[in-house]
């Protein structure tokens, strides 16, 4: 009698204890999906602060190489932050539903899905 129950026990703890690790994992993959979330919005602004650095000193003829080589720097670090999460277990084990590729028309390149003109021949998109 005794004996069985402790087989129940620890069968029970068995349990609790998978449960406990699944809710771990859970939580450790939420929390890469928030860094991941964060660095992609960081290399957004990046991007954006860039655009619109350069699109104003070509408006206005002016050069200022320093600057734009501190952002384009700034924006290597985050792509390389953002490629150090993704070769995580977490994101190579199941690749999240990523949105559908773009290709170029021209010249078949993959192309961001909201870019403009292609980055490789400079076909509008
Ligand atoms: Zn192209």
């Amino acid at each position: 009698m005794n004996l069985d129950l402790n087989r129940i026990l620890d069968a029970g703890m068995e349990v609790a204890q998978s449960v406990k690790d699944a809710a771990v994992d859970l939580a450790d993959k939420g929390k890469k999906q928030v860094e991941l979330l964060n660095a992609q919005n960081k290399l957004a602004r990046a991007q954006r602060q860039l655009g619109a650095l350069v699109y104003s000193l070509i408006q206005s003829g002016e050069e200022n190489r320093e600057l734009v080589d501190k952002y384009v720097q700034a924006i290597a670090g985050i792509e390389a932050e953002i490629d150090r999460i993704k070769a995580q277990p977490e994101f190579t084990a199941a690749p999240a539903a990523e949105k559908e590729i773009r290709h170029c028309p021209q010249c078949g390149a993959e192309v961001e899905e909201d870019a403009l003109f292609c980055h490789r021949c400079g076909a509008q998109l």
